[in-house]
């Protein structure tokens, strides 16, 4: 039987990936232009690097936060006045971060970019191992989230880190707007915008909020990234894996829903923080990290302030 090798829309070499969403085959090396093509210009025109920054990468292993090390290095490896760093959060779940933080290792290894590794054990004396089985008021996520983000936050602080970069994806910002929405949470709809300064807070970035899961995934695999392999035995967050399935099923229908959905936020997300600012910060009175009531999330759910 007769086989026809699609190819790019751009060079005539064979397609690896059909765009859906721009119409567009592309070969390798027209893939690969394109990504990197987006998260230069969304760093660009979201994050504008100054001179003299360091970037912390918070690191799990994954292919999310790999990708967006293998990056950034890849920008900014040859500007002798911009620091990488990356910093891995072991939350304590046996059979699934241990493996992602030897990949981590292994990742910062071959680029030559200092590793650091913090832990709810020794940052929380708890592990999410311990956390998980008890009865909570929250989703285990929802722990492990918030307990996660303060640390990267505290630890990006500690090291000196003018930015905290983070590899959330266009499906992870498409799902995180939606779900807002559907809660009709606007102070979270708010902080999700691109970050403004507050003291305390290492301001956040997030390179790949413009490149489809499904791409990041196949950058990494055609750059050979070393990845953790199985997943978080916690992963079933329901409402965000419902908008997951819910947005996958309309992304095959309507192809570009994401990019919208995204592009929608983006155009109403300066009327938003004009008409509900972000309070000030202060410092939660048990642990001195950034806040805006009295006491930090993070302490809240460890149940400190009781
Ligand atoms: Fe933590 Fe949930 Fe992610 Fe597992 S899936 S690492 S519990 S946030």
């Amino acid at each position: 039987m007769e086989t026809t090798t699609l190819r790019c829309d751009k060079c005539n070499r064979d397609a690896i990936i059909f765009q859906k969403y721009s119409g567009m085959h592309l070969c390798r090396k027209h893939f690969i232009e394109d990504v990197e093509r987006k998260i230069k210009l969304t760093i660009r025109k979201h994050y504008s690097i100054k001179r003299n920054e360091t970037i912390a990468v918070g690191l799990s292993g994954g292919k999310d936060s790999s990708t967006t090390l293998y990056i950034l290095h890849k920008i900014f490896g040859g500007r002798p006045d911009i620091s990488l760093v990356g910093i891995c959060i072991d939350e304590g779940i046996e059979g699934y971060r241990p493996n992602t933080i030897e990949s981590a290792k292994e990742l910062t290894s071959q680029l030559g970019i200092e590793l650091i590794v913090r832990s709810f054990k020794e940052e929380y004396g708890t592990t999410m191992d311990l956390i998980a089985p008890q009865k909570r008021e929250k989703g285990t996520c929802s722990y492990c989230g918030v307990l996660r983000k303060s640390l990267l936050n505290k630890t990006a602080l500690e090291l000196g880190a003018t930015r905290l970069a983070i590899g959330h994806n266009l499906d992870d910002e498409a799902q995180t707007v939606l779900l807002n929405h559907l809660k009709g949470d606007v102070s979270r709809m708010v902080r999700l915008a691109p970050p403004k300064e507050l003291e305390g807070l290492v301001l956040r970035m997030k390179p790949l909020r413009q490149i489809p899961e499904k791409e990041v995934a196949l950058y990494a695999y055609l750059h050979d990234l070393p990845l953790g392999f199985g997943g978080c035995p916690y992963a079933h967050e329901a409402m965000r894996g419902e908008i997951r399935v819910l947005l996958n099923d309309l992304e095959v229908n309507h192809p570009g829903t994401k990019y919208a959905l995204l592009s929608g936020f983006d155009k109403m997300s300066g009327i938003l923080g004009r008409e509900f600012p972000q309070e000030g910060l202060a410092n939660c009175r048990l642990c001195g990290q950034a806040c805006t009531e009295g006491v930090c999330q993070a302490c809240k759910l460890l149940g400190r302030d009781q």
